[in-house]
């Protein structure tokens, strides 16, 4: 779609882009100037001031129809709070404009976002009770009822979550970036270990020397670590004796004793042993996360794992013998060849380990995976629509409630991925993470670490190296992220 902003020296070419591929997933964005008589889909969005009034126009075509939509707010706060409205106002008067154009609400109407749960606070803090939030994201935002309940569940959650912390809580993540194979789906930086078992033991010595660094400076900040997450890649693909080290290290090195959990990814069941589970155990970890996505096998063929649902069963036998307090595993709607009846199943037999965590994902086709590559037949923004319809009413109904959620670019049908929980069974560092409540240093290779100063309204991020064998050879780069991290915490005072 060719696209025009007019009227402001910002870039809010980023704004535009979310609404356009949350409306129209399959087209990409084009900076030319539109010319409304030839062009067949274009916009123009042009922003206005006034005073503390700002005005945003839309003027949309759409293969033959046009429409304009304007749109008028009143600007508030300091300068982040007013960047915010304005770009809440391009978003809503593009919303407005297609939905003029092509007859389509999508599910969750104007909000384009990732955290759409950060909008429902944001209504609660402006002093609505939970059933007048919910209400406005229907009748503001053109929120389906489904997601605004969604959305204002998640929301209460993270005031839960938030709650319990302090200013200088923080979490940790270590990432293990290596994986048996590499699913066909996966745009991540994940190093199959067929092919690269060597590198497996220098990233493991370079990691524990980031973890000892890390460990110096939180401690010398006066930082408390509230949660730790492995996560990969898939941690469990490390020996039981590499985990046992690495499980032993950041206990030694960090002082966990006001953290609330620990998890650990057992994201590929091809990977998970009763030897390493028990390494789990006795590192008191409290919380892990099997992955099956689906319990289909021909599902599971064509997203290139080597496993079979019988293994999952298998391993989840296993599982459940060893008492962890908290298990989750995750499902993906939409993956190629599943459909809404083979959804159905998977849900309703993972429900069936009674695990007290169901992580329900859309499939988000991120260019670098094989499936978008090899042109796989993936399911429908309808049957995806069904799939999830379908989970929503049946954990509500097995007493699971949601208690985070997010959203990917790329998602089939612009929806969103759900963690659901029983009572109890929050994994908190998902909410910390996912609402922004603080600071979570990230450590190993592709790790990110997002600084967070809720009080003076600060984020800021340090990435560390993608690769584990540039990790390995550049330790420098750790040194300057922590060094951004002093900096940050120095002025946060
Ligand atoms: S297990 Fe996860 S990180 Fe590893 S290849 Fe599959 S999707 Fe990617």
């Amino acid at each position: 779609m060719k696209l025009e902003i007019r009227g402001s020296d910002h870039e809010y070419k980023y704004v535009v882009e979310q609404s356009l591929l949350a409306l129209f997933p399959q087209e990409r964005p084009v900076y030319e100037m539109v010319d409304p008589a030839s062009d067949s889909r274009w916009a123009i969005i042009t922003l206005r001031e006034e005073g503390d009034r700002c005005h945003v126009t839309t003027e949309m075509g759409w293969d033959g129809k046009s429409a304009p939509f304007t749109l008028g707010v009143d600007l508030s706060g300091d300068d982040y709070a007013r960047e915010g409205q304005r770009r809440r106002a391009i978003g809503m008067s593009f919303f407005r404009a297609a939905r003029e154009v092509t007859g389509i609400t999508p599910p969750w109407g104007s909000l384009s976002g990732i955290r759409p749960a950060k909008v429902a606070a944001e209504l609660l803090e402006e002093g609505r009770t939970p059933q007048e939030a919910e209400k406005a994201l229907e009748e503001i935002y053109f929120v389906t009822p489904q997601r605004a309940r969604l959305c204002m569940d998640a929301a209460l959650a993270a005031q839960r979550a938030e709650a319990m912390l302090e200013k200088k809580d923080i979490s940790l993540y270590v990432g293990i970036p290596f994986c048996p194979t590499r699913c066909a789906y996966c745009s991540f930086v994940s190093n199959s270990v067929e092919k690269s078992f060597h590198l497996v033991e220098p990233y493991l010595e370079a990691l524990h020397q980031e973890i000892e660094d890390a460990a110096r400076m939180v401690k010398e900040l006066g930082l408390r670590v509230r949660s730790f997450y492995m996560g990969g890649g898939t941690p469990t693909t490390l020996t039981a004796e590499q985990m046992d080290r690495l499980l032993g290290k950041v206990e030694s090195a960090f002082d966990l004793s006001a953290s609330v959990e620990t998890t650990v990814e057992a994201g590929r069941p091809d990977t998970i042993t009763r030897e390493k589970l028990e390494v789990l155990r006795r590192h008191g970890v409290s919380r892990i996360s099997v992955n099956p996505q689906t319990m289909e096998d021909h599902v599971l063929r064509a997203i290139g794992r080597r496993h079979t649902a019988g293994e999952i069963r298998e391993i989840m036998g296993l599982v459940s013998a060893m008492g962890f307090p908290h298990v989750n595993m995750d499902l993906i709607a939409g993956l190629p060849q599943d459909t809404p009846e083979g959804f159905r199943r998977s849900l309703t037999e993972v429900m069936a380990f009674g695990t007290d965590n169901l992580t329900v994902h859309t499939l988000s086709l991120k260019k670098g995976s094989r499936i978008t590559l090899e042109g796989s037949r993936i399911p429908t923004e309808a049957e995806v629509g069904e799939m999830l319809s379908f989970a929503d009413p049946t954990l509500r109904g097995a007493g699971f409630a949601p208690y985070y959620l997010y959203r990917q670019k790329y998602q089939s049908g612009s929806f969103e991925n759900t963690g659901w929980c029983k009572e109890g069974g929050e994994g908190w560092y998902n909410i910390y993470i996912m609402e922004e409540l603080h600071t979570i240093l990230s450590m190993g290779a592709g790790g990110s670490t997002k600084m967070v100063d809720r009080a003076g309204g600060r984020i800021q991020r340090a990435f560390n190296l993608k690769f584990p064998q540039e990790y390995i050879q550049r330790p420098e780069k750790i040194a300057e992220n922590h060094q951004a991290f002093r900096a940050f915490y120095q002025q946060m005072g």
